[in-house]
């Protein structure tokens, strides 16, 4: 079996409602119960939308810069978080804050 990475979720384009290879999750709806509704858009729609997949969002980049830095940082944990810990916390919640409601 070859190893694949491809999210096996993908491969369909929620905008065109269509299969393509080159669709990317954009988008999660939040539900009051249960998981989200993830939305997936292939390339070309993505830029006549101007959809930016979610990987890129300055939220999730600020999240995972936060997520990263709390992995490996002994100052962040249960008892609170380190100055840059909380900085990383502030640009994500800053970049939450500024997206369009
Ligand atoms: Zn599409
Ligand atoms: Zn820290």
């Amino acid at each position: 079996m070859d190893q694949t990475t491809e999210d096996p979720r993908s491969g369909w384009c929620h905008w065109h409602k269509g299969p393509s290879g080159t669709a990317v999750l954009v988008q999660v709806i939040e539900q009051n119960s249960g998981p989200g509704a993830a939305l997936y858009a292939c390339a070309p729609c993505r830029e006549q939308r101007r959809l930016t997949p979610l990987a890129e969002q300055p939220d999730e980049v600020a999240y995972r810069a936060y997520l990263g830095h709390t992995a490996e940082c002994t100052g962040c944990g249960r008892a609170g978080r380190c100055e840059d810990g909380a900085r990383l916390w502030e640009a994500y919640r800053g970049a939450l804050a500024a997206l369009p409601a």
